[in-house]
Formats: C-alpha cells, structure tokens, sequence
C-alpha cells in the first residue's frame, strides 16, 4: 500500500500540465523597468483644512495624491485624493494622514486607486498604474484614448509621462508584455492558435507575421524549439514483443510496444514531433528493467517517474487505474463510478486508449463489463499476455 501511495505522488508530481501565465507575474517582472520610489513627501507645513482636503478629492487632483486619504464610511474603503471612483457624500467622508492610520480606524484599501502602493513619486506611481491596467487589458485593443479616459489624463500628456518613465509609449509596452505572454504560452506547449490568443493577439495572418518578425521566426518554430526537450530512448525485448522506453530528464514519457524497432520509433515520431529524439547511452537500463519486473509481476510496485502530459480529467482515470492492484479488472463502468462520473464509460474508454505510457499506467486492468477483453492501444493479443502474466 505504501508503495502504491508512493507511486501516486510521484505520477501527480512528475505530471506537467499546460499552464497559462498569468499577467500578475507580468507586473513584478516589469516592475525593474520602473525607478526605485523616492522617499515619501515631506509634509506639507501648515494644517490643512478638511475642507481644502474635500476640495481635492473632489477635483480628483493627483497633485495632492500622498498628502492624504480619504475614507467613505458607507463603503468601509480609504482611497487616494485621485480615486477615479464615484465621489461619496461629504458627510460620510473622514480624512486621514496616512493610509496606516484610515487602516487603524478599520477601513480597507480601495482595489482602485490602490492608495498603498503610493510612492510619493506621481509620475511613476502613475506609469505603474498604466502598466497594471494594460497588463490587465493585453486581450482588448488598447488606445491611448483609452487609457486617457481610464486615468483622467489627456491621451497626449498621459502618453508623455508614461514615456518619460519607461522610456517607451504604452502601446510598445503593451506589445512586449504580450510578446512576453505569448513565448511563455509556447514555451507551456500550447499550441500556437491558442497560444496566441491567450497572450491577446487576434489569430489573423497579419498579426501572425508581426509576431513571427518580433520573435525572429514564426510562432511554430519557436514552440518547436521551446519544447524540443530532448527525448531519449531504447527499445528491448519484452514478453509482448520489442518495447520502447522514451524519457525526459523528469520521467518515462512514452512506453509503447511493436513487432520491429522501425515501428516503434515511428509511433515515438508520431507522438512527439517535434522534439529532438536520441538513442539512450545507458541511462534508461534501470527503468527498463523496472518495467519488465511490473509486467512479469516480479516487482508489481516498482516505481517509475513519469513526464506526461494530461487532461484533469485524463489525470484522474489514470491516477485511479494505478490503484488497481496487480492482477485485478475493473469494467470501464466501475472506472467512471471510481471517479465520481458514473455516466463517463466512454469517456474513461478514450482515457484509457490515449494512455502514453502503457503497463506503467495498467489501462489493460481496465475490461469490458461481461469480462471480455476489448480493444487495447497495443493491441488485444497483448492485452491477453499481459493479463494472463498477471493471474499466473
Ligand atoms: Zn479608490
């Protein structure tokens, strides 16, 4: 059992998964382009009425942003003297010296105007709120009139004080965060439609031709190159015919079985196109011999790493078929109830026929519902012997 367990985690641990990259890490890793924040401002001599205060907020003056917060008792939220958010009442507005102090009487930070993040510089507080708010908009087309209307700022001047920070216009920075989006997407796996699409590019071919010139060759070639992990394989003899192993450096990728060598590096071509695919120089022995040991049921528990690639719902039939002791069946239908979807036969039969790393995952324990022993990827004959290995 312990095994087992062992072996679950490391399936779960060794499994990658398409990932999508999300722009909030965008933002910290374009956070070295903005200049360190300067020292907070010295206060201003002198009190300064509350009236003077409302003043401000009403007219939203940026000017005044770090002298003050104000606090909307209604919402419960403090906010920055330029909020772009709708002006409360007066009578239920308080002022506050300094956000910590708003926080103290119990009020929270407005998800707007984020009046924490004030660094007493303007200019690049502003610049690191534009880079936010593209960062969040990559999938629309964002104009300069756009960000004009968002920030309260003429499209001409927010564009020169974003400039004046950056040292590039909102639309450059809005290209390399999505250039940034899209290599990661590429990088993941995902294929190139959707890759592209993801990182808030449309899927026209003009826009495939400017991506292709900024990455310096085209979308394909660059996930080809991103996931030419290479793969390194051998093939042996097993009771079921010649075998082939094929790993990354995480784990077994592919387990497949044929009558000839040629067949089986056909079928690891099919399966993984793209990637640079060479013969093993001896580091692959111990996993073979692990394998032969789980078919012959010598050492049914031996542990194998694997590096695949799966659907949630793949993951789950296949992390169920391994809990299927050694020299037991399920029917496709105790699968699907196994996994909490008693009406997914089907989908649990396709689970099982895309299964990359056969024997290691024992989709063959997997039978039809009157014990008959139906289609098997390897072939029916196999799925015999295998069986049969495993009653003897
Ligand atoms: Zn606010």
């Amino acid at each position: 059992m312990r095994l087992r367990r062992t072996l679950l985690i490391m399936m779960q641990t060794n499994m990658t998964f398409p990932t999508m990259a999300g722009s909030a890490i965008l933002a910290e890793e374009h956070s070295d382009m903005l200049p360190a924040s300067s020292k907070s401002k010295e206060p201003i001599p002198g009190p300064i009425s509350d009236d003077r205060r409302w003043d401000a907020v009403v007219a939203r003056d940026r000017a005044r942003d770090g002298e003050f917060v104000f606090a909307v008792a209604t919402t419960g939220v403090y906010c920055r003297p330029s909020c772009p958010a709708r002006r409360p009442r007066r009578e239920n507005v308080s002022f506050y010296a300094r956000p910590e102090k708003a926080e103290k009487a119990g009020f929270r930070a407005c998800l707007r105007c984020r009046p924490r993040s004030f660094s007493g510089n303007p200019q690049s507080d502003l610049a690191k709120e534009i880079c936010r708010y593209i960062e969040q908009h990559l999938d629309e087309p964002i104009t300069l009139e756009h960000l004009g209307k968002a920030f309260l700022q003429s499209p001409f001047h927010l564009q020169r004080r974003f400039k004046a920070v950056l040292g590039i216009t909102p639309r450059e920075y809005a290209d390399s965060c999505r250039m940034r989006l899209l290599k990661r997407n590429l990088q993941a796996g995902d294929n190139v439609t959707r890759a592209m699409y993801d990182a808030g590019y449309g899927s026209s071919s003009r826009l495939y031709e400017k991506t292709s010139s900024q990455l310096g060759m085209t979308p394909d070639k660059y996930r080809r190159g991103a996931i030419a992990a290479s793969i390194r394989y051998t093939c042996a003899d097993s009771p079921l015919g010649r075998m082939l192993i094929a790993a990354t450096e995480r784990g077994v990728c592919s387990i497949q079985f044929a009558r000839s060598d040629g067949e089986l590096l056909e079928g690891l071509k099919r399966e993984f196109p793209f990637a640079v695919r060479k013969p093993d120089e001896g580091g692959l022995e111990a996993w073979v011999a692990a394998l032969l040991s789980k078919i012959t049921g010598k050492e049914s528990n031996a542990a194998l790493p694997l590096d695949i690639r799966a659907t949630a719902f793949q993951r789950r039939v296949w992390t169920y078929l391994q809990s299927i002791p050694f020299g037991a069946t399920r029917s496709y239908s105790q699968v699907a109830q196994g996994i909490g979807q008693p009406t997914a036969s089907r989908a649990v039969a396709r689970a099982c026929a895309t299964n990359p790393v056969a024997v290691a995952i024992p989709c063959h324990r997997v039978v039809r519902e009157d014990g008959n022993i139906s289609g098997y990827r390897w072939g029916v004959e196999r799925k015999k012997t295998l069986l049969e290995l495993e009653q003897s």
